[in-house]
């Protein structure tokens, strides 16, 4: 169905499928397939290069997971997406149809710590330089950061983990002003909270492993295009995606128009390095995008309950919450998710690591783990896991404290969660305190 006159509460459940006409089954079939069978030599030769309608094989090509990127596109305001086997491989995907070796790509610099790595290590190792700047530095400070070979602009709506929101609409003037697109990592939001193209996002990309499933049943991550980037007036920039190439076959923009991103990311990122995902992960991605805005709506009252609790409880120091009104991002939070600041909670214990130990060991309800998004609430401390791997300079500088606990909060009764994080909170404080005691005689 064509959707744009219904709300988002009706194309979370409608958009993109349609009825199957074999049997009628109300629910999008799982197409779980590697290939399709031609109906004649002309119909191969058709579906191959793209002249007659039909799949061929499921690398590129499977109708569950059009389905289900149609209806993401749709809820995100963009004119089609390409589900990917993960959300590192939907960042992964749309950032190497951009650039080759000597590229350079500007990057706001909270992040995802799984993206800062695929930017320090691989993104490297190809020769593709990725510059981190802070979301907020003057405007100086980011245009001479701009060179010929800036490629992109890549952000996250709420950064993961410290919830410091950007400013989308000013990320988006000064990536077009360089004449590069804005992509943006909404994982965090979802599209029910914030969609980015209506802030001037060329490219919006998700962890479907998150809030969209929701189960944290299944890996999974899309790519969706706005359609509004004008590939042809940078064609020096863009030569594979705007200019014809050496055997004279016509531009991905002459030959797909407003669709020359998605068509190149598909039939070519796609078609080379098969990002795929699974007929059965699409489905069952699926089941959780038609509840999503009831799920948001529980995660950010539950969220903000939790946050505002933390925020005047002894043992914490610091809660970052942008839905909270003493939280830095409130103004902005205020601007860009007027439904809700997310369902990450992110807080520093006042007693640092050995209160964090003993919160983490005496959760019960509460699961230790890593992943976002899940009915169920989870707790990580991230300084030991995500941010293991640094330095304690290298923590301290992305704001990670020996303190700092990553709740992602869920749907169960927030008394339940209280009383869980209570416990764990009490813990937390005679673990500090004997460890004063000890610090204390020690000195002494
Ligand atoms: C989890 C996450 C990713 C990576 O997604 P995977 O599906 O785990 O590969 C990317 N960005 C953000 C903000 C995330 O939270």
């Amino acid at each position: 169905m064509t959707s744009s006159e219904f709300d988002f509460d009706t194309r979370q459940i409608h958009a993109g499928t349609k009825l199957d006409s074999d049997f009628g089954a109300r629910l999008s079939p799982v197409y779980q397939t590697a290939g399709f069978v031609f109906d004649s030599f002309d119909d191969g030769e058709g579906r191959f290069n793209g002249t007659v309608e039909g799949q061929a094989y499921s690398r590129t090509d499977n109708p569950t997971n059009a389905a289900v990127a149609r209806r993401l596109a749709d809820l995100e305001g963009g004119i089609g997406g390409l589900l990917t086997s993960s959300g590192t491989a939907a960042i992964a995907a749309t950032l190497n149809s951009l650039v080759v070796a000597g590229d350079h790509v500007l990057a706001t610099d909270s992040l995802y710590e799984g993206t800062r790595t695929l930017f320090s290590n691989s993104f490297a190792r190809q020769g593709v330089e990725v510059e981190l700047i802070s979301a907020d530095a003057p405007d100086d400070v980011w245009k001479r950061a701009i060179r010929p070979t800036t490629k992109a602009l890549f952000t996250e709506t709420i950064p993961n983990p410290k919830n410091d929101v950007v400013d989308l609409e000013r990320l988006a003037g000064i990536a077009h002003a360089g004449g590069f697109p804005l992509v943006v990592d909404n994982t965090v939001a979802t599209p029910y909270l914030n969609r980015p193209i209506e802030h001037g996002a060329d490219i919006v990309i998700h962890s479907t492993s998150k809030w969209l499933s929701g189960h944290g049943a299944v890996i999974g991550g899309v790519v969706i295009d706005s359609g509004t980037f004008d590939w042809s007036s940078q064609s020096a920039r863009f030569p594979n995606i705007a200019v014809a190439s050496n055997r004279g076959v016509a531009s991905f923009v002459e030959r797909f128009g407003r669709f020359a991103f998605l068509s190149y990311l598909k039939s070519v990122t796609a078609l080379d390095y098969g990002p795929t995902l699974p007929a059965t992960s699409a489905f069952l991605l699926l089941q959780g995008i038609e509840t999503l805005s009831l799920r948001m709506d529980r995660h950010v009252a539950n969220s903000l309950a939790l946050a505002q609790w933390l925020e005047h409880h002894d043992e914490v120091a610091h809660v970052a919450y942008p839905g909270l009104v003493s939280d830095a991002s409130y103004a902005r939070a205020q601007k860009y998710l007027p439904q809700g600041a997310g369902a990450v909670v992110t807080f520093e214990l006042a007693g640092g690591r050995e209160a964090a130990r003993a919160f983490i060991d005496s959760l019960q309800l509460i699961s230790k783990m890593t992943h976002l998004g899940d009915v169920r609430t989870l707790a990580i401390h991230t300084g030991s896991t995500i941010h293991g791997h640094l330095t304690e300079d290298e923590r301290l500088s992305r704001g990670i404290t020996p303190g700092t606990i990553r709740l992602s909060v869920g749907l169960e009764s927030v008394r339940d969660l209280r009383a869980d994080l209570e416990r764990a909170l009490a813990a937390a404080a005679t673990a500090s305190a004997s460890a004063g005691a000890v610090a204390g005689a020690n000195a002494a």
